[in-house]
């Protein structure tokens, strides 16, 4: 029935314990952009940053 979708940091290549499991992809999307931002300093609204949250969530 659940269609969990995860996230883990290491999938973008960074040495980061971060993972994060959420059933609702926007809502996944935005906690991941709060984590990159504020651990990684890298900038969600640009779309190279876009496409390779969306490529590691699985
Ligand atoms: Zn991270």
């Amino acid at each position: 029935m659940q269609n969990v979708r995860t996230f883990r940091c290491k999938d973008l290549g960074l040495a980061c314990e971060f993972e994060e499991k959420a059933e609702d992809e926007n809502e996944l999307m935005k906690r991941i952009e709060g984590h990159v931002q504020t651990a990684h300093q890298m900038n969600p609204e640009q779309p190279e940053v876009q496409e390779k949250i969306r490529k590691a969530v699985r």
